[in-house]
């Protein structure tokens, strides 16, 4: 019954997507990706949403839609910190970074 059917690996298929469109990347360090992406992974099997794995799931569904990923709250961090709560998304590097 509690058998896990979403995979680290089915996640990282829909945000390697989503990352890709919205401009982002997801974070290089493999360890810490994969992390937040197993937690993902495990809140859909427990709580039947993606929700994020960085932030309380209330049980309140309006409040918790909120923080469906990618939460509400990821662009305002990735444009003020450079990457989300979590750290999945980061702003993707400019490579033209020549400023002279
Ligand atoms: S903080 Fe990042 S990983 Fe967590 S829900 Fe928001 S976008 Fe997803």
């Amino acid at each position: 019954m509690s058998e896990r059917k979403t995979t680290k690996e089915d996640v990282h298929s829909w945000t390697s997507r989503y990352a890709d469109k919205a401009g982002y990347m997801l974070n290089p360090d493999e360890e810490m990706r994969e992390l937040v992406l197993e937690g993902i992974a495990k809140n859909k099997d427990t709580h039947g949403k993606n929700y994020c794995p960085c932030r309380i799931v209330t049980g309140d569904e309006i409040e918790d839609k909120k923080i469906i990923c990618p939460c509400i709250y990821h662009k305002g961090e990735i444009e003020t910190d450079g990457s989300c709560h979590c750290d999945l998304f980061f702003k993707k590097e400019d490579e033209d970074t020549d400023e002279d």
